[in-house]
């Protein structure tokens, strides 16, 4: 089993360190898993990760029984595609994660953002923003968490987003992924936040249709108690659709079957 989205003390959100998540994820049976830390550029917090901190966190590190890969977690802007060629010259990395958090600076993870648009028009700004975000972007492998609204914690709202009320934007978006052999990621932190994976099975269906073929699931695990969280029964549940779930060394993917 794989984990593709782990967080630790390298973020500024994380809390422990990269041993402590591997050991965490092998002894919940995990095979492989992936780091990766924020890399978004937001004039509040700072998510920018020092290179030297992720290096001497990582490299020497090992677990016996566990493929421990070196990634990303990039967070894309419309504005951004030099920036991210910068950053992939920052160090070696098997994978990268492009994510939207932010919108024209501010972080649709909390409060202000919701309190200044509302629900509806929240959402709808931060789905436009995706689909800009990934017609112009080139350098990322995976779509992070695509209905990551849904879990912000200044969302009034936490209910699953219903592919149907967003069909014709979604569908642009999936397609769009397509175009580019960009894959998609189902992030489980929203199982037991929202009620279900971010985003939902019924969008890997709707992925798998379009001609999408690469799929990862991830924790988005920032402390050992979620590492590997779900996601023995969601690489089950997406091998059912795809048939594999994939994984990555040196930003190509790998396709699991069993
Ligand atoms: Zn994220
Ligand atoms: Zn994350």
């Amino acid at each position: 089993m794989y984990d593709y989205h782990m967080h630790t003390r390298v973020s500024f959100d994380g809390h422990d360190s990269g041993l402590a998540m591997a050991l965490a994820a092998k002894e919940r049976g995990l095979k492989e898993i992936c780091f990766t830390d924020h890399l978004d550029y937001t004039p509040e917090l700072d998510m920018v990760f020092d290179t030297a901190r992720y290096n001497a966190e990582y490299d020497a590190l090992e677990v016996p029984g566990l493929l421990i890969r070196r990634g990303l977690e990039f967070g894309l802007t419309p504005e951004n595609p030099e920036q991210l060629k910068k950053d992939l010259g920052r160090r070696h990395f098997d994978f990268v994660l492009g994510s939207v958090h932010l919108i024209d600076g501010v972080d649709v993870y909390f409060a202000p953002y919701w309190q200044e648009k509302g629900y509806e028009k929240g959402l709808r700004l931060f789905l436009e923003r995706t689909l800009e975000c990934v017609r112009v972007h080139e350098d990322y492998d995976v779509l992070g968490h695509l209905t990551y609204v849904s879990k912000a914690r200044g969302n009034p709202n936490h209910a699953l987003i219903r592919y149907d009320d967003h069909r014709a934007i979604l569908d642009e978006i999936l397609r769009e992924l397509v175009k580019h052999g960009k894959g998609m990621e189902l992030n489980t932190s929203g199982i037991d936040r929202c009620g279900g994976p971010l985003p939902t099975l019924d969008y890997f269906q709707r992925f798998h249709e379009l001609g999408g073929k690469i799929v990862t699931v991830g924790s988005d695990a920032h402390d050992v108690s979620r590492a590997g969280q779900y996601t023995h029964e969601m690489v089950a549940e997406l091998k059912k659709i795809f048939g594999y779930v994939c994984t990555f060394a040196d930003r190509k993917p790998i396709f699991h079957k069993a």
